[in-house]
């Protein structure tokens, strides 16, 4: 018996790892992305929060390098930076500036999402030769909506982004959404009478903005300005390659960073930290601002009892969308990508294409972790 056909909609960062999870676990894995990756590391619409600071935390790199033995450094070797909290990271929270020492845990990595998501997909791509498993990836073809019936999920109804509305299915033993925060889902499995998830969420209201900068002279550390109750502004100073810098400036209602140019430096002022204001006015600007609202925590309750057919899985945050201030969501990617390797090595979920009457985690839609 073959070892069944996966579907994964969705070729942003979960997309990409959860294929990486399953080689060697099923016969073919098919990526659909809806963009056309660039043919250099750079932004891309699919991934509007990419343009944004995304650090990675230490648990992520944790689960990246049991995933991927080596990535976190062929991430450095393309230019990204290591950074050691506190050492190389000083946060300033309600009580003043944290004190700055070598406790030597906790790695975190520095670099833009487009450099990260393009190492990370070389990487999957290349040990998907000679692992037993077929990847296409679809590019430029976009999941319009779900095969099946309420009980079982057998495929994914997709339609080339060039050739006008004609759609074509792609049958599949397991689907996995990974198509991010802006997920239909919920309205697919509506489609197939299935019951949509309960959705939660948990808006604080924040608003982003970023900035690119060329430092004349770079610091040796990472600032961290945290909103405190008197004054709900703060802001991410840190290094990403080729030598520039990200400003990323964060405020809740009545405090969004502005998205004009001139308008930056006022705002860095008004945090009350001169260290970070007198050094701003010596970068230059290599970006416009760029501004990002829809920051609130989203839960999809795919957990919920008899929440999802067989043969479908939500991870990342097609499941669960954080927001941003937390810096998690790319961890959780890798975290996600982990427990379904754990779960297929361990034959938590049986063989993918043998129908099964419960789901693949029992009472779970989404892998534990
Ligand atoms: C402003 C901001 C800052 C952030 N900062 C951090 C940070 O510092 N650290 C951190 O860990 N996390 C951070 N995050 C969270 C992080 O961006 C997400 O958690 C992460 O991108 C989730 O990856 P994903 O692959 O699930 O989704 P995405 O990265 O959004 O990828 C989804 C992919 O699916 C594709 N797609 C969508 N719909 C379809 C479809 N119908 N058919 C085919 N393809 C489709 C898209 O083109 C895209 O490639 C931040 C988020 C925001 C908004």
């Amino acid at each position: 018996m073959g070892k069944g056909d996966a579907v994964v909609v969705g070729g942003g960062l979960a997309g990409t790892l959860a294929a990486g999870a399953l080689l060697g676990h099923v016969d073919t894995v098919t990526l659909v992305e809806r963009d056309r990756y660039p043919d250099r590391p750079a932004f891309r619409k699919g991934v509007p929060q990419g343009r944004h600071l995304h650090v990675f935390l230490s648990g992520g790199r944790r689960a990246l390098e049991e995933l991927f033995p080596g990535l976190n450094g062929e991430l450095e070797a393309a230019g990204a930076h290591r950074l050691e909290a506190p050492r190389d990271v000083i946060t300033k929270g309600g009580n003043g500036w944290q004190r700055r020492f070598h406790e030597g845990r906790h790695a975190t990595t520095s670099c833009t999402r487009a450099l990260f998501d393009a190492t990370v997909r070389a990487r999957v791509l290349a040990e998907a030769e000679g692992s037993g498993t077929r990847v296409e990836v679809l590019q430029g073809t976009e999941a319009v909506g779900l095969l099946g019936g309420a009980d079982r999920v057998t495929g994914v109804r997709v339609r080339a982004r060039d050739a006008g509305r004609a759609e074509r299915e792609l049958p599949a033993d397991l689907v996995i959404d990974a198509s991010g925060r802006g997920s239909r889902a919920p309205k697919w499995l509506a489609e197939l009478g299935a019951p949509a998830p309960r959705e939660e969420v948990v808006d604080a209201g924040i608003g982003y903005c970023t900035q690119e900068f060329r430092p004349a002279e770079p610091l040796d550390m990472v600032m961290v300005i945290q909103p405190r109750p008197d004054c709900p502004r703060g802001a991410a100073w840190s290094p990403v390659e080729g030598g520039t810098w990200l400003l990323t400036l964060g405020g809740v209602r009545g405090h969004h960073p502005p998205t004009e140019s001139s308008e930056v430096p006022g705002f860095v002022k008004s945090l009350g930290e001169p260290a970070l204001y007198e050094h701003l006015l010596t970068c230059e600007p290599v970006s416009p601002p760029y501004g990002f609202r829809d920051t609130s925590n989203r839960r999809r309750h795919y957990d919920a009892p008899g929440g999802v057919p067989e043969g479908f899985l939500a991870v990342s945050d097609a499941a669960c969308t954080f927001n941003p201030i937390y810096g998690q969501g790319m961890a959780v990617a890798a975290l996600s990508g982990l427990a379904l390797r754990r779960c297929l090595a361990e034959g938590a979920c049986g063989p993918v294409s043998r129908p099964r009457r419960s789901a693949p985690w029992p009472g779970r839609a989404t892998p534990p972790g």
